[in-house]
């Protein structure tokens, strides 16, 4: 493993998250560059089956233990660091998500290296590498040398598509032994977040609603549009904090990242939190009653109009629309 790339895969009760097959995405592409394998570190209790999914790696160091059972920050990386130390690859990639990050703060403390938080991408120059990191919630990108060995570079949600890290294909397995001492940190209740039966990561065509809104009543109105293009209806953090809708539909920053095929965004300015986490959608369309809102520097398409005005009327075309390919 040594000079190899690492990849920390993350699996939450039973499931690769899905910005574990992104970190393989893009740490397949650094190890190609190198000329260096590629090898996914996994942590948990009863994971070897997990491992032999992660197909886009050349092997899989696996740590089966009963203390890894549940996401404790401190174990995982005492785990992860005696592999680390062991094995000395060039750089771990993180999927930045909120059970990883404890994990890589702590890891690069144990190993006295430096930790590079929120990278975009990562490069190779002159046989170095280099992060794009994203800073301030966006507004400002900095290109970052990896220093330490390994570097720790934490990956932003989306560095590349997961489906390209996904491989079908069996790597090669190792299970590793560690010690670990168990730790006072305790995790004593899981609180399942409220998400009325959707998720928003999975859908096609996401109808978001901002302040422009005006009120919960209208909320109904952003209901029918989804209804009619079979999507789900999504919003900003004022829509959120208001109680208009549970907070497992809150795109952006401090909310969900979302990457649907339409995103259709009603009465929201386009504030970088955001946008942070709709960005990548294929489509955006946005309605909003000032021109001047920043939503327009990233939309395809923009309607300056008053969304309680035009809700209706848009509901009904597409409606009328369907109905009519129904009949041809
Ligand atoms: C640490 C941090 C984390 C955050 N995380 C998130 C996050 O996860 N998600 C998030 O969304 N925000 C987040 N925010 C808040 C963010 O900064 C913005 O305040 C928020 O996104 C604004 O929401 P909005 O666009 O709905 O409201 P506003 O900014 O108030 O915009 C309302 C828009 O509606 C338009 N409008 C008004 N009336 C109408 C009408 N009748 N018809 C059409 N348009 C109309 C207005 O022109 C305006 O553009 C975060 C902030 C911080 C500091």
């Amino acid at each position: 493993m040594k000079g190899s790339i690492c990849v920390l895969a993350e699996q939450w009760r039973g499931r690769i998250s899905e910005t574990t097959y992104e970190a393989l995405a893009l740490g397949r592409e650094v190890a190609d560059e190198l000329g260096v394998p590629l090898t996914a570190i996994l942590t948990g209790w009863n994971v070897r089956d997990l491992a032999l999914t992660l197909g886009a790696a050349d092997s899989v160091v696996y740590v089966d233990h009963p203390l890894l059972a549940e996401a404790i920050p401190q174990l995982w990386a005492a785990a992860v660091t005696q592999v680390l130390a062991e094995r000395r690859p060039r750089a771990l990639l993180v999927p930045l998500t909120n059970v990883s990050l404890g994990v890589s703060t702590l890891l690069a403390m144990d190993l006295g290296v430096a930790a590079v938080n929120f990278c975009k991408d990562v490069k190779v120059a002159d046989g170095q590498l280099r992060a794009l990191c994203v800073m301030y919630g966006g507004k400002i990108e900095a290109t970052v040398e990896a220093p330490g060995e390994p570097a720790i570079l934490c990956l932003w949600p989306g560095a590349r598509p997961a489906d390209k890290g996904r491989v079908d294909r069996s790597p090669a397995i190792e299970q590793v032994t560690v010690t670990l001492q168990d730790s006072p940190v305790r995790l004593k209740r899981y609180i399942e977040p409220e998400t009325g039966g959707v998720d928003l990561t999975r859908q096609d065509v996401l109808v978001a609603v901002g302040r422009g809104i005006q009120s919960r009543d209208n909320i109904a109105l952003a209901e029918d549009l989804a209804k009619a293009l079979g999507g789900a209806v999504a919003g900003s953090r004022p829509v959120i904090d208001q109680g208009w809708l549970p907070l497992a539909r809150q795109v952006g920053k401090s909310g969900i990242t979302v990457k649907p095929k339409l995103y259709i965004a009603l009465g929201i300015s386009g504030a970088p939190e955001h946008i942070e986490g709709m960005k990548d959608s294929g489509v955006i369309v946005a309605i909003n009653s000032d021109a001047r809102a920043p939503i327009f520097n990233i939309a395809h398409y923009g309607i300056v109009a008053d969304v309680v005005e035009t809700l209706p009327s848009l509901t009904a075309a597409i409606e009328a629309k369907r109905t009519a390919s129904h009949h041809a």
